[in-house]
């Protein structure tokens, strides 16, 4: 048998059929995880190297999967106004005592990412409002390449691939009030940002006061989606401290970054001096089940009744989320994330000094990396063929795109529990698959020349 299956081939026809068309690109149909492994409806195991964007970031943890069934078996669902669940007012005590938001914080839960910065943003606009500043503030500051989400109000903040994202439907008030700056990347000169905040000037030509901004929305300290973009620290430090000046509210997005991915809980503790007004977590935040969590200066509260949702911090999510960042918390502390991504680098470099027809650079941050190869036809080979692989070796490899156009990324972020074993498969499965590639482009160059 070879992949993909028959199982797989079947739910693919019916997924093709009866389901929403969405991003979904590749071909392996899950059954389970097991550890860093999932196997498919038909037994092929695959490497998760994506964890589902950062979400799987504890693989197929045990002491997960408990909490989950035991606060299922205790009790499923109840609202929050019929009472408080004492898990999630744990989580936020230790959201709230942990994160760097300014003191003294809250904490909303979420179901997903979207709707954290969608809270956040509200939280934003309502306190503007209150205050009798919603007509002064209405500009907002966003990055090129970023992302925040697909529901209407993060559209605006999601420029990693807009045409594809959100440009038919996008709103005209946002498309005037919202103003792109360029994101501050690693190693990379940020005079362009400074110039763009000292002369009030976008990247679009839209310009703007910084009296006039209520909030910008950053992802912190890497972009994902928008082709895996490290922060510069001396960048982030020139924005901070003149939008704080200004009265912008702060909002760090670590949906992706967070949970132990970029090194701490909440994407980066090496900044002293970041203290964000909002931050916005989601993903690996439950480990696996659906859980967000928009953690804000208390004094930005809503007024009664101005917020609520159904399913945030539902009682089996919340118990979840507990052991989750305890298991993230140990993992940190005893080293694993740092050794996890010293590895990572090195391998990735290497990889890079193997293939320099294919790969253009290789970055990232802490256990968050991404390949950036030379178009997009190679990527979406190399995915494929990641996954092909299987076929030969009797395992394959889970790869996720991301970027646009101008970037074309494959993410390398596997799950934190991930043994040097197992990356050294992980690693010879992804230089086979670059090489059966490049043969593949050698072949057909070859074959050109001749005809
Ligand atoms: N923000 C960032 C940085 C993300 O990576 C994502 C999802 O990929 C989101 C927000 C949106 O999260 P969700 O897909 O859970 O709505």
């Amino acid at each position: 048998m070879r992949f993909p299956g028959p199982k797989a081939l079947e739910i693919l026809k019916d997924q093709n059929h009866y389901y929403a068309t969405n991003t979904a690109t590749s071909r392996i149909v899950p059954h389970k995880r097991r550890g860093v492994f999932v196997i498919d409806v038909d037994k092929f195991p695959f490497l998760d190297l994506n964890c589902g964007a950062s979400v799987a970031t504890l693989g197929q943890h045990p002491k997960v999967v408990q909490a989950i069934v035991k606060a299922a078996e205790r009790n499923l669902f109840t609202e929050f106004h019929q009472g408080p669940n004492a898990d999630g007012v744990a989580l936020a005590k230790i959201l709230t005592e942990k994160s760097p938001v300014k003191k003294p914080s809250k904490a909303f839960f979420t179901s997903s990412g979207t709707e954290a910065n969608e809270a956040a943003i509200k939280l934003a606009e309502a306190y503007r409002y209150h205050r009798g500043e919603k007509e002064k503030r209405k500009k907002t500051l966003y990055f090129l390449n970023g992302f925040a989400g697909r529901t209407h109000g993060t559209l605006s903040a999601t420029t990693s691939d807009p045409m594809a994202q959100r440009n038919p439907y996008w709103k005209h008030c946002d498309r005037l009030d919202s103003c792109y700056l360029p994101y501050p990347q690693k190693g990379h000169n940020w005079k362009e940002l400074k110039t763009c905040l000292e002369e009030g000037r976008d990247l679009f030509g839209n310009t703007f006061l910084l009296e006039e901004v209520d909030y910008l929305l950053i992802e912190f300290p890497c972009q994902g989606e928008g082709g895996v973009i490290p922060l510069d620290e001396e960048g982030l430090k020139y924005l901070f401290q003149i939008t704080q000046q200004a009265g912008i509210f702060f909002i760090a997005d670590v949906i992706q970054c967070g949970m132990g991915r970029t090194g701490s809980i909440f994407g980066c503790d090496s900044f002293s001096w970041f203290q964000p007004d909002m931050l916005t977590m989601a993903k690996a935040l439950a480990g696996g089940m659906s859980a967000g969590a928009v953690i804000f200066r208390a004094d930005l509260d809503w007024k009664p009744k101005e917020h609520s949702n159904t399913f945030g911090g539902n009682p089996v999510a919340m118990s979840a989320a507990l052991v989750a960042i305890k298991e993230t918390e140990r993992l940190i502390k005893k080293g694993a994330v740092k050794r996890l991504a010293r590895s990572l680098e090195t391998r990735l470099e290497y990889l890079a000094k193997q293939f320099p027809d294919l790969i253009l650079e290789v970055r990232g941050w802490g256990a968050m990396w991404g390949i950036e190869v030379r178009g997009s036809l190679l990527k979406t080979s190399l995915i494929t063929r990641g996954e092909d692989i299987v076929n030969e070796t009797g395992c394959g490899l889970m790869l996720l795109g991301a970027g646009n156009e101008n970037n074309h990324v494959i993410r390398v972020m596997p799950p934190l529990v991930i043994t040097e074993q197992e990356l050294d498969l992980a690693f010879s499965l992804l230089k086979k698959t670059f090489d059966s590639v490049q043969k593949e482009m050698e072949t057909a160059l070859d074959q050109n020349f001749i005809r």
